[in-house]
């Protein structure tokens, strides 16, 4: 050994004992953090499912790969990280003697061939993605909400990507040395790459080659060790931190499967069992989120595990039209309190032996404005629609919903802090079972005039469907239309069924996303028990929030049923030959996507056979199926003024109105609302085509059925 490889070994141990020691510290510390939230012991089920979903995820890149360029360059770097392992420990090797190779392996072909090719896709594929960064940085030419990278440690970000491009670059400059020495033992076929830097050290002499050799790999490990070390200073840099946490958080998510956290909410939850109202103690129980720390640690752990990518951001209909809500800075604010507040709580809450920053972190409010110093602004709590675009499209299956659903729970149940308007439709929840407030002696008024008896279940015949109306079906005028097409066309083919009449009552659905589990228990258990009484198995729904709500959330309060969406029905009808559209719609149709039965419950395909069969021409959005955008009124934002920003239909009406077509098409009272609301006004301001008109898919497909 000579002088260069003595040095270079030992500043390559002194920089590993470093970097590892600080490596441990921080590892145990995100520990404690995570370890500070409440328990989750759902999460621990089905543990041989969770595992064969984190590993189709993670080897896969299923969900990375929704971005097809970024996925794939992003699956090269991740295995490359795993990978480079090994020419790292040949790094250290070389620090002590130039001709090092791993045993066994070292010295074969495959071997070589494998690294030279893994090293040379990493590095394609961090160029893309440097590539994409700047091209997408928040300054020019991306500038503000247009860059899903505005509120990202871009600092960070580089770091790391400039941190694999070093990495990379010492691979093929070692084993560059290594050829001009005559000691690369892999032939052209297996290392070319690696020959051709070696010829352009054509003329250095050997010894100096191999000096070049320890160099370089001294280089390699302290480029290495450096970034271990930044990281470990940096507990809450989720773009680094991301390769080690993302495993436990794919393999903990919500559902264990494929799915993401969509469809069903998380039940309220206290102290690991789900809150029972009739035995819950305020003083004990936990109702909602009050502080970070009533976050479960799979919560925390999400904070802790996000890249900052901006997938979400770049979905989000409340940041894409002027709203303060991005779902990635609500996770990052969440993540740096819960950070910067846990010393305090690992110290007992006792002010006197924290540090002073941690004490003041610890009292600012979990949602407050900005003058009582808030981690979340009320504005950006309920900006939410629950869309779930931001759930659906993050690569490391961070719960988004839940966690604004579960700060919103303890708004309502204990602070009674929510926007007023709300209070109205909750009050009419309580005295009227329906949002509008409407006599419920009218529910059955939409039958009236049909030309036909429609069933009820206590006439007491057999029906084959339970055709659940909704409150907007039965008390909306528009949302009417949709019930009396989906009446006829189930009458027209046959089909048998009944409706409950007076007998329903609102699911819950926007109590239960507004945070008011208390009356969505009230009205979904007094659902419940009707639906079981009259005995309904298969139930047939227009609205996708009732839907979603009874295929979904009733299973939890002992409802099981069979769900369908009137599209799906439809479909089946159209292609079973029971329903034939004799006369397409003309003028061009385009569908949008409600977010409740798209994303949250993955309907995509029926209500487009349906129109596809009812109309010559359905063409799509730029934002449609998985990336719909929402109408607005999800989240129980149908109920609440829209201050900030651009009206959120107006935006979506805006892209319904570019595709040209006379007929927008929808499958969700809510949507028909919003949408036909801003096509009104479009209309109003001369932007619209007073043919254009919003209907449900039911009625399109009516009128091709009876032109
Ligand atoms: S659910 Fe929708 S509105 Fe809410 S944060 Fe996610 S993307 Fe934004
Ligand atoms: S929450 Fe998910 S999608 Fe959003 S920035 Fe973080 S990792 Fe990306």
């Amino acid at each position: 050994m000579g002088p260069v490889q003595i040095v270079a070994s030992a500043v390559a141990a002194v920089a590993t004992v470093i970097a590892i020691a600080l490596l441990v510290r921080a590892v145990a510390r995100m520990v404690t953090v995570i370890r500070l939230g409440q328990p989750a012991p759902e999460r621990f089920a089905g543990k041989g499912r969770r595992t064969a979903t984190t590993a189709r995820e993670v080897l896969g890149h299923t969900r990375m790969l929704k971005w097809t360029l970024v996925g794939a360059a992003h699956w090269f770097v991740m295995v490359a990280f795993g990978a480079l392992v090994l020419t790292l420990i040949e790094a250290y090797g070389e620090t002590v003697d130039p001709h090092f190779a791993l045993p066994l392996i070292g010295h074969w072909g495959a071997y070589g061939l494998a690294m030279e090719l893994i090293a040379a896709l990493a590095g394609i594929g961090i160029a893309i993605l440097i590539v994409i960064r700047l091209l997408n940085r928040p300054a020019r030419p991306r500038p503000g909400r247009l860059s899903r990278f505005t509120g990202s440690n871009m600092w960070q970000a580089y770091y790391v990507e400039w941190t694999i491009v070093g990495i990379v670059l010492c691979v093929f400059t070692i084993r560059g040395f290594k050829q001009a020495a005559g000691d690369l033992p892999y032939p052209v076929w297996a290392a070319p790459i690696s020959h051709a830097v070696g010829a352009g050290f054509s003329g250095v002499p050997a010894s100096a080659a191999r000096v070049g050799i320890t160099v370089t790999a001294l280089v390699k490990i302290l480029i290495s060790m450096a970034w271990f070390v930044v990281i470990a200073l940096n507990v809450t840099m989720g773009v680094a931190w991301h390769r080690f946490t993302a495993f436990p958080n794919i393999f903990f998510k919500r559902s264990g499967s494929a799915a993401p956290a969509l469809g069903a909410l998380r039940p309220m939850m206290s102290g690991g069992k789900p809150l029972d109202f009739e035995e819950a103690d305020p003083d004990k129980d936990l109702f909602g989120v009050a502080t970070v720390e009533q976050f479960t640690w799979k919560g925390l752990l999400d904070f802790t595990t996000c890249t900052e990518c901006g997938r979400c951001q770049s979905q989000c209909p409340a940041w894409n039209t002027g709203k303060p809500l991005s779902p990635k800075l609500l996770v990052l604010s969440l993540r740096d309190h819960a950070y910067a507040k846990a010393p305090y709580l690992l110290a007992g809450g006792d002010g006197g032996k924290a540090r002073a920053a941690a004490v003041t972190e610890a009292k600012r409010p979990l949602v407050g404005d900005a003058e009582s110093g808030g981690v979340i602004d009320p504005d950006v709590l309920w900006s939410c629609t629950t869309c779930g675009a931001c759930v659906e499209q993050c690569p490391v299956d961070i719960e988004h919903v839940d966690h604004i659903v579960d700060m919103r729970r303890y708004q309502v149940l204990i602070e009674s802090n929510f926007p007023s308007e709300a209070g109205v439709m909750l009050r009419n929840l309580e005295n009227k079972g329906n949002p509008w407030g409407a006599p419920p002696n009218t529910r059955e008024d939409w039958t009236k005039g049909l030309g036909f008896e429609v069933p009820r279940v206590t006439d007491g015949g057999d029906y084959e469907y339970l055709f659940w109306v909704g409150c907007a079906g039965a008390f909306e005028d528009r949302a009417k239309k949709t019930t009396r097409a989906v009446a006829t066309l189930l009458h027209e083919a046959g089909v048998s069924f009944a409706i409950l009449g007076q007998g329903e009552t609102c699911t819950g659905d926007p109590a239960r996303r507004l945070g008011n589990e208390f009356v969505y228990q009230m009205l979904a258990q007094q659902n419940v028990s009707t639906l079981n009484e009259v005995g309904a198995r298969k139930i047939v729904a227009t609205c996708p929030h009732c839907f979603n709500t009874i295929a979904n959330e009733y299973g939890q309060l002992g409802g099981d049923f069979e769900v369908v969406h009137h599209t799906q029905l439809l479909a089946h009808l159209v292609s079973s030959g029971k329903l034939t559209p004799v006369q397409p719609v003309d003028g061009g149709v385009t569908y949008h996507d409600p977010c409740y039965l798209g994303r949250h419950n993955r309907v995509f395909a029926p209500p487009r056979e349906v129109l596809g069969a009812a109309s010559d021409t359905v063409t799509e959005m730029p934002r449609f199926a998985e990336r719909s955008f929402c109408c607005g009124a999800g989240g129980a934002r149908m109920w609440m003024e829209e201050r900030i920003g651009k009206r959120i239909n107006v935006e979506r009406v805006e892209e319904a109105l570019a595709t040209g077509v006379q007929t927008v098409a929808v499958s969700c009272p809510f949507c028909l609302t919003m949408l036909g609301d801003g096509v009104t006004g479009k209309k109003a301001m001369g932007e619209a085509s007073t043919d254009v008109e919003v209907v449900d898919v039911a009625s399109v497909l009516l009128r091709a059925v009876k032109p």
